[in-house]
């Protein structure tokens, strides 16, 4: 384990001095890592503020380059960095807040094929993709894995998100079959920033070892209303890794 240096003390002061927090908790984070699958709307306040908190490692994964329509949402990446990689941009910014962690690019989309690899390398997980299939492929890779995980998602006015744990009901034990793609219209662009800012708190919270998780748990936001919502599930039978999650 890495001990916190005399700097740590200063940057994290308002972590160590949080009750329940403390030194135990910024030094696990210190020591802790976590993926960040997409580089978008939701992977923007995830990767500021997992740099911020001072997760150790931090990797992040995308395949696109930054378009002038994203910035409206996607705040890492700036109107210089339109037409540049993604990943690029974003471990620019993070290294730029905080140049102690280490920050991994992955200029890559992830595929069936290079999933496992990926994960493999890190304590957490967390889904900010926009695209459902690869939403089931990464919850099917890190049940398979045994790897903690967050999955969020955005549409219109609407966003939600979930902790998956190993041992507690997955993402398809919620959603069976994919979603109809449709034309894409939207998101409102503080939307992702409520979403991916719950997901990092989320990551922060696993990799501290503290607080209660976000399992079996689906909370939903309507910005429209300002109402979160939260529905709970269980293990569903018809969830094809029903097997893996009953171990009795
Ligand atoms: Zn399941």
């Amino acid at each position: 384990m890495n001990e916190l240096t005399e700097n740590d003390h200063l940057r994290y002061a308002r972590h160590i001095t949080l009750p329940g927090f403390g030194k135990e908790g910024q030094k696990r984070l210190k020591n802790g890592s976590a993926l960040i699958i997409g580089a978008g709307g939701l992977g923007s306040p995830i990767a500021f503020y997992l740099a911020a908190a001072g997760v150790g490692r931090i990797g992040i994964a995308d395949g696109d380059v930054a378009d002038v329509s994203n910035l409206q949402r996607q705040i890492i990446h700036t109107t210089n960095d339109v037409g540049r990689p993604k990943t690029t941009s974003a471990s620019e910014k993070m290294k730029a807040l905080n140049p102690d962690v280490i920050i991994e690019e992955h200029r890559e989309f992830i595929t069936i094929e290079n999933i496992k690899g990926h994960i493999a390398n890190y304590d957490f997980i967390i889904d900010a993709t926009d695209n459902f299939d690869i939403k089931f492929l990464i919850n099917d890779a890190c049940v398979e894995a045994g790897k903690p995980y967050c999955h969020g998602a955005i549409r219109q006015y609407e966003g939600q998100l979930t902790t998956i744990l190993p041992g507690t009901p997955c993402y398809r034990c919620l959603f069976t079959s994919t979603p109809q793609s449709e034309k894409p219209s939207g998101p409102i662009g503080v939307l992702p920033g409520v979403i991916g800012s719950l997901q990092a708190t989320e990551a922060i919270k696993y990799l501290a070892g503290i607080g209660k998780l976000l399992t079996g748990r689906l909370l939903h936001f309507d910005a429209l209303t300002m109402r979160f919502t939260e529905i709970t599930f269980g293990f569903s039978p018809d969830c094809k890794y029903h097997h893996l999650h009953k171990k009795d």
